[in-house]
């Protein structure tokens, strides 16, 4: 099939990792307690993170999902679980300092190493591999930039990144599109799906009650961080509440509405592929990205698949947004790996990132509610990481939290509609197209 021709409609719209995952089968039944320690809004990777750490130390602790746990970002994403910042080292020193460029970076190392570790301490069986991620030059002009960028990376705080030339980084991605790259080893990958419910069942594991299907609508402030939380499965009554719904449109989160941009990024994942053909077009299990500002990102699968990702169109996902978003990845994906053209896509779905001004995750305390979001498509391994850090940060326990750092002011213009989405999807169009 021609992949101009290509109709995904045959393939399942839902995500593949939540699809060939065990289901969560251990939400609290019945109304939550009147009272808690903490309440969690959010049964994603950061609420889940949290509500573990928090239950582990001692903390009664309620966790209300509004659908089902590790179901929206969690669930939907490329499963990359990647070092390195999204930004260009050398840009981010020169804006933000070194100082703060070393700390972002470093926070990523050990967000990798917090997946790592509580894969290992929970035995979740979710197929985490440190395979490494390569960032690959999409244009001849972006060649010099990157070796620039990984030199410095080197001299500074990560020497085991290494320089790729083009032939070196055709050895690894058989495409003739990409230029050269950089190799971060320290980069992984993992199945989100059976990680989200391996996640959500050690929460419950440790003392946590998570309520399914508990959207919260009302948040009343007691004074202090003491919050009374209205949800359509019961109120309760929290000495602390941590906010942790990512893109959330929906509810009492006016404040975080105005600074986070809600985004569209699509996937879609081929049917397993015979062994010979995946390990000539990407023979290493690397996570990979491009360098374009609408860029794409792929991997591999356990089960010989290609996930292939991107922002594609900036829609907003749904069921014919997805769908036509997977015919731009099927044919991106074709350009670049002109012998898969043809092969079967079973999944094309999407899913709404939590897009900042700066690119940058934020969490802290404002108004009495802690917070932790804005993962900006870089969450996989920090939501985990920041929503451990904040439990520590509520108990007391620890003030290791690198992102509370900053100011976070509201977006100018934005009211909690992106209605200027379609301008920024050109200018990021325009800027690729002469960067
Ligand atoms: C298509 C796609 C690809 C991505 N690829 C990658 C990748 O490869 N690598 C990477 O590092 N990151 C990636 N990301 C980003 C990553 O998935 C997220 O940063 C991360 O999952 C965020 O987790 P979270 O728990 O903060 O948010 P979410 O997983 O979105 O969880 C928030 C939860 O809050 C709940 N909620 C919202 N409102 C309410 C309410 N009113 N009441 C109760 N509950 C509510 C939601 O139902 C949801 O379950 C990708 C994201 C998308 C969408």
């Amino acid at each position: 099939m021609k992949p101009d021709s290509y109709r995904p409609n045959n393939s399942r719209s839902s995500s593949y990792w939540t699809d060939t995952a065990p289901a969560f089968a251990q939400g609290a039944a019945g109304a939550p307690p009147e009272t808690a320690d903490v309440v969690v809004i959010g049964g994603g990777f950061t609420g889940l993170a949290a509500a573990r750490r928090l239950a582990a130390d001692g903390a009664r602790v309620v966790v209300l999902e509004a659908g089902r746990v590790a179901q929206a970002a969690s669930g939907r994403n490329g499963g990359q679980c990647n070092n390195g910042l999204a930004h260009d080292f050398g840009a981010m020193a020169a804006t933000r300092g070194m100082d703060v460029a070393k700390a972002y970076y470093a926070d990523f190392d050990k967000a990798v190493t917090s997946v790592e570790r509580i894969v290992r301490e929970e035995r979740i069986d979710c197929d985490f591999l440190r395979g490494g991620k390569l960032k690959l030059a999409a244009k001849p002009e972006h060649v010099a930039k990157l070796e620039a960028s990984a030199a410095l990376l080197r001299k500074e705080i990560d020497p085991d990144v290494e320089f790729l030339d083009r032939a070196a980084t055709q050895a690894e991605v058989a495409s003739d599109v990409f230029h050269a790259a950089i190799l971060f080893p320290r980069s992984a990958s993992l199945h989100v799906g059976r990680f989200g419910t391996g996640l959500a069942d050690a929460a419950v594991r440790r003392g946590a009650s998570v309520f399914e299907n508990a959207f919260v609508s009302g948040l009343d402030s007691l004074g202090g961080t003491r919050y009374r939380v209205t949800s359509t499965r019961g109120v309760v009554t929290a000495d602390r509440v941590l906010i942790a719904t990512g893109a959330s449109e929906r509810g009492p989160f006016s404040w975080f509405r105005r600074r986070i941009v809600p985004i569209g990024s699509f996937i879609i994942t081929t049917a397993p592929l015979p062994d010979a053909v995946l390990r000539r077009v990407l023979p290493r299990q690397r996570t990979c990205t491009t360098t374009r500002l609408v860029g794409n990102f792929f991997r591999t699968t356990p089960d010989n698949r290609l996930v292939f990702g991107g922002r594609a169109r900036f829609a907003r996902p749904g069921p014919k947004d997805d769908v036509k978003s997977g015919v731009v990845l099927r044919r991106t994906m074709a350009t670049m790996f002109p012998s898969l053209a043809d092969v079967d896509i079973e999944y094309c779905w999407g899913g709404v990132v939590d897009m900042t001004q700066d690119r940058l995750p934020h969490a802290g305390l404002h108004d009495g509610l802690y917070f932790a979001t804005g993962f900006s498509g870089h969450g996989t391994q920090m939501s985990v990481h920041l929503g451990e850090a904040m439990a520590g940060f509520m108990t007391g326990k620890s003030h290791d939290v690198v992102w509370n750092r900053d100011r976070w002011p509201a977006i100018a213009g934005h009211y909690g509609k992106p209605w200027f989405l379609p301008a920024v999807g050109a200018w990021y169009r325009l800027k690729d197209a002469i960067s």
